[in-house]
């Protein structure tokens, strides 16, 4: 159970990472956010943004909070520090350019990669933005586990964290896009409370 407690969905929006990406899934999230009135984040791949602006634009539009997910989905750890600037600042103007969000301070590793390298954290750090890591994870990027899996290793990973949990998911699996709707239900019936990373008091 996972009662009265704050929470941050969190959505990383960028290319699929395998084929097996439904069209309409990132539409259909926002659709099941829209429904129960819940404040997520998206942390938006600029690369990705560009190909399907129409999606940017209402994620801005429907109020949800937007952070900076790389223009190319590198490894940090693998780029010196003036690439990880070019990268970033590079999406950071096509994010502004298609949504009008300035995404700063907000910002997600690709991957989780480098996210506890005091390196790439300076130099995010340096053009003004923060890492924004996870306590739980859907695993949703898993292509062996459907939707029942998703939607239970989500509930249980929010239900063992307590309150103030931030869940790791993607806009591309279909398995979240069919998960999402019942396990937003699920969790208003416990009394949860959908947050976005900047309403929350500590951040991983
Ligand atoms: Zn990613």
């Amino acid at each position: 159970m996972s009662d009265g407690v704050r929470l941050a969905l969190t959505f990383d929006a960028e290319h699929p990472d395998h084929p097996h990406c439904p069209p309409g899934n990132a539409e259909r999230i926002l659709d099941a956010l829209g429904e129960v009135g819940a404040r997520a984040t998206f942390f938006i791949q600029g690369r990705w943004a560009q190909s399907d602006p129409a999606i940017a634009e209402r994620i801005a539009a429907d109020g949800h909070l937007i952070g900076n997910h790389s223009k190319y989905h590198a490894r940090m750890t693998l780029l010196t520090d003036d690439g990880i600037r070019t990268d970033v600042r590079e999406s950071e103007q096509t994010i502004r350019d298609l949504t009008g969000v300035d995404p700063r301070p907000w910002f997600r590793c690709p991957f989780g990669d480098g996210s506890d390298d005091p390196r790439v954290l300076r130099a995010l750090e340096g053009i003004g933005y923060r890492n924004v890591h996870w306590q739980v994870e859907a695993l949703d990027w898993d292509a062996e586990r459907d939707s029942e899996d998703v939607e239970r290793i989500t509930l249980e990973g929010i239900a063992g964290h307590g309150d103030g949990a931030v869940v790791l998911m993607h806009t591309w699996p279909g398995s979240t896009g069919d998960a999402l709707p019942r396990i937003l239900k699920q969790l208003a019936e416990e009394g949860a409370q959908f947050a976005a990373v900047d309403e929350l008091e500590s951040l991983p």
